[in-house]
């Protein structure tokens, strides 16, 4: 049966959540309680970036030099993302981060191919901004809506893996046949009786993937 995998980026590709690194290196002041805020689902991803951005005072030079510089990725996501091309496993890359993060640090793994949803990030001089081009209309919360893009991404007759670790993979999860999940993500499947295979690293996802 053909797999399609559905891929968080920040915290599960990468070691760390770009959004919140960035924002801690770039804002000035009480950027957490915004962030806190968002966890809570009280305000939606498109008004706490517009908020946090804010606070902001950098370039875009300087985003990305501070990703290339502080963010690493998975030591077996190589691996797999190959194993699955080999194999014709289609790979999707949801975030409700940003394209220019994802775009920054694919290329500096020479990652090439791998189409990814995302919002956008505006960045005009000093002035940063986000377009949500994949929000949904029923749905307040996220920016990038994943369960919406699962929905519409999933073939009939293929088995439909989802790969996360935090708020805004809870409601996109669930569309999924299995669901590898960790941090966040695994503890509060875990208290809602969802089932889900909890991991480390894409070294346990690839020998899944692998045996079957
Ligand atoms: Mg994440
Ligand atoms: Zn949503």
């Amino acid at each position: 049966m053909k797999i399609i995998f559905f891929i968080d980026f920040d915290g599960t590709i990468t070691d760390r959540d770009t959004c919140v690194a960035m924002t801690g290196a770039f804002a000035r002041g009480n950027w957490e309680e915004l962030e806190l805020k968002w966890q809570k689902g009280e305000i939606s991803t498109e008004e706490c970036a517009r908020e946090t951005f804010k606070l902001f005072n950098a370039t875009g030079e300087d985003l990305k030099k501070f990703l290339v510089e502080n963010v690493k990725i998975d030591d077996y996501f190589i691996d797999f993302a190959e194993f699955c091309r080999q194999k014709g496993h289609e790979i999707y890359i949801l975030s409700d981060g940003y394209d220019f993060n994802i775009e920054t640090i694919l290329e500096n793994y020479g990652i090439k191919g791998i189409p990814y949803f995302a919002n956008k990030l505006i960045i005009d001089g000093r002035r940063f901004d986000i377009e949500c081009t994949y929000s949904s209309s029923t749905c307040k919360q996220c920016g990038t809506c994943k369960a919406e893009l699962i929905e519409k991404l999933k073939p009939e007759n293929a088995l439909a893996v989802y790969v996360g670790d935090g708020y805004s993979d809870i409601c996109a999860a669930r569309k999924a046949d299995v669901i590898f999940a960790k941090g966040v993500l695994l503890s509060h499947l875990r208290q809602n009786g969802i089932a889900a295979i909890a991991y480390n690293d894409f070294s346990d996802i690839l020998k899944w993937v692998n045996r079957r």
